[in-house]
C-alpha cells in the first residue's frame, strides 16, 4: 500500500479524536435512562473498528522517513543504515499528534463569541478598579483590596460589588467601566455583547442617567470604529427597590433615543420582588418597543420562571436553572423557543441549586432541545472568561466541540442583534477556518 505519510498520521488523527469522542458520548448514557438496549454496543462496534483500522496504519512501514520523524525517534542522533529496522518497529509506538485540551481551550479562546448576560459593574479588572480608587482618592490598603477580591460567601460577593460601585464618583467614570469590558471582550474574542448597566445606585448617589448614557454610548460608538466588536445596553431596572424605583428607570430609558440601549432587564434580589409586581413595567416597555428579559429560577423555584414568563413575557430568561424541576416548564421553553441564558460558574457560586458543574441542568437544556446560551455574569468578579464556561462544559458535562460550537451559535441568535444571520455567517467562516488550523475537522 502507498501512501502519503502526512495523509496517515491525518488519519490516524482523526482515529483517535473519533474514539475519544465516542467514549465521550458512551460515558455520558446515564445507567437509568431508558435508551433502546443496542446503544452501548453500537458504541463499542464502532470504537473497534476504528482500532483495527488505527492498527494497520500504524503497522505500516515508513519509506524514506522524514528527518524529523528520524530526529525524533533518535533524540537527534544520525540516521545509520543499520538502524532502519529499528525505526519501523519504534513507529509502531508512535503517538501522532491530535488536540490536547490545551489546543481545545485555545481553540475556544480564539474563536468569535457573543454574550448576552454580563453585568457592568463585574466587568472592570481589578487594574482599572485600581486606576479608578486612585484617580477619585477613595483610600484603600493593598490587603483590603485583595480580600475584598478573595470572597467566600454571598456576603463577600456583595461587599465586593458595593466596593466596585463606591469607586465611581461621576458619569465620565464610566469610560473606565467600558474600556475594561472592550478589554475583557478583545481578551476573549468576544465581538458582540449585551451588557447590563443597573442605574438605580448611581442615581441615588447623585449621579445623572442622561450624563451615564451619553458617556457609555460615546466610547462604545468609539470602540466600534476603532475595534468592530459591538456592544448594546439593556437597563437592569432591578427588583431590590420597588416597583415605583422600576417604573421610574424605565420612564429615564424611554426619554433617551440611542440605538445602543435596546431594552431593559429584571435583576435584583429575586426573592424580594415577585415578577407579578412589575407587570406594568415590561408592559410598558413592551409597548415602546424595547426588548425585554429578566433573571428568574436563580435564587427561586420554577414558578418564579413561569410568572416571568406569564406577567412580563420576558423573551430570554437568566439563569432558569430551577427550570429542571418542571418538565412541563422545560417542554414550555423548548415549544416557544425561549432563551435560557445559563451562567456555570455564577451558578455554582451561588450554591442554591447547583454545587457541581457535573450537575449543572444545561446538559439536560441543551439534549432537551431547549435554545440554550452560555454567559459569565460577573466575569472580573469570579475571574472567570467565557471560553473557561465553554470548556467547563466539555470538561465536566461532556460537551464536545461541535456542541460547543452549536452552543456558540444559539447564542448568536439569542442576541438581539438586528442581522443575526450576517453575524453568524462571518462567525461561522471563521471557525471553519479555526477548525481546521487546530486539526479539529
Ligand atoms: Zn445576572
Amino acid at each position: 500500500m502507498k501512501a502519503n505519510f502526512e495523509q496517515i498520521l491525518k488519519r490516524i488523527a482523526i482515529i483517535d479524536r473519533d474514539i475519544s469522542e465516542l467514549n465521550r458520548l458512551k460515558n455520558r448514557l446515564p445507567n437509568d435512562r431508558p435508551y433502546f438496549e443496542g446503544l452501548n454496543s453500537t458504541f463499542e462496534q464502532q470504537i473497534t473498528t476504528l482500532s483495527i483500522e488505527k492498527k494497520s496504519l500504524l503497522g505500516l512501514s515508513v519509506k524514506n522517513p522524514p528527518a524529523w520523524l528520524i530526529s525524533h525517534l533518535n533524540g537527534n542522533a544520525v540516521l545509520e543504515e543499520n538502524k532502519a529496522e529499528e525505526i519501523e518497529e519504534e513507529i509502531i509506538n508512535f503517538s501522532p499528534i491530535s488536540p490536547t485540551e490545551p489546543d481545545i481551550m485555545q481553540f475556544f479562546k480564539v474563536m468569535p463569541k457573543t454574550e448576552v448576560h454580563l453585568h457592568l459593574e463585574a466587568c472592570i479588572n481589578r487594574a482599572t478598579l485600581k486606576e479608578l480608587l486612585n484617580k477619585n482618592e477613595v483610600e484603600y490598603t493593598e490587603e483590603e483590596f485583595e480580600e475584598k477580591f478573595n470572597f467566600k460567601d454571598l456576603n463577600g460577593f456583595i461587599q465586593l460589588f458595593f466596593f466596585i460601585q463606591s469607586a465611581i464618583k461621576e458619569e465620565d467614570d464610566f469610560t473606565y467601566l467600558i474600556d475594561s469590558l472592550a478589554e475583557y471582550m478583545r481578551e476573549d474574542n468576544i465581538i458582540y455583547a449585551e451588557v447590563f448597566l443597573a442605574p438605580t445606585r448611581f442615581i441615588q448617589n447623585g449621579l445623572n442617567f442622561n450624563k451615564i448614557i451619553e458617556t457609555i454610548v460615546q466610547r462604545i460608538r468609539e470602540i466600534k470604529e476603532d475595534e468592530g466588536f459591538e456592544i448594546r445596553l439593556l437597563i437592569d431596572v432591578s427588583r431590590s427597590f420597588g416597583v415605583d424605583n422600576a417604573m421610574a428607570n424605565l420612564e429615564r430609558v424611554l426619554r433617551i433615543k440611542h440605538e445602543e440601549v435596546i431594552g431593559i432587564g429584571l435583576g435584583g434580589a429575586e426573592l424580594m420582588g415577585p415578577a407579578k409586581d412589575y407587570e406594568p413595567v415590561f408592559k410598558l416597555a413592551r409597548e415602546s418597543g424595547l426588548h425585554c428579559v429578566a433573571h428568574a429560577g436563580e435564587d427561586d423555584g420554577p414558578w418564579s420562571i413561569w410568572d416571568t414568563l406569564k406577567y412580563l413575557q420576558a423573551e430570554r430568561i437568566g439563569h432558569g436553572t430551577s427550570a429542571i424541576q418542571d418538565p412541563e416548564l422545560m417542554e414550555y421553553f423548548k415549544e416557544n423557543r425561549i432563551p435560557i441564558e445559563v451562567c456555570l460558574t455564577s451558578n455554582i457560586f451561588t450554591g442554591k441549586y447547583v454545587r457541581k458543574e457535573e450537575n449543572h441542568p444545561v446538559r439536560q437544556y441543551y439534549d432537551a432541545g431547549i435554545v440554550t446560551c452560555i454567559n459569565t455574569d460577573d466575569p472580573e468578579i469570579f475571574n472567570v472568561k467565557l471560553s473557561d464556561e465553554y470548556f467547563k462544559l466539555y470538561q465536566h458535562l461532556n460537551f464536545t466541540v461541535d456542541e460547543v460550537i452549536d452552543l456558540l451559535k444559539k447564542g448568536v441568535f439569542s442576541t438581539f442583534h438586528p442581522r443575526k444571520d450576517k453575524l453568524w455567517k462571518k462567525i461561522e467562516s471563521d471557525i471553519r477556518r479555526l477548525k481546521t488550523k487546530f486539526n479539529l475537522n
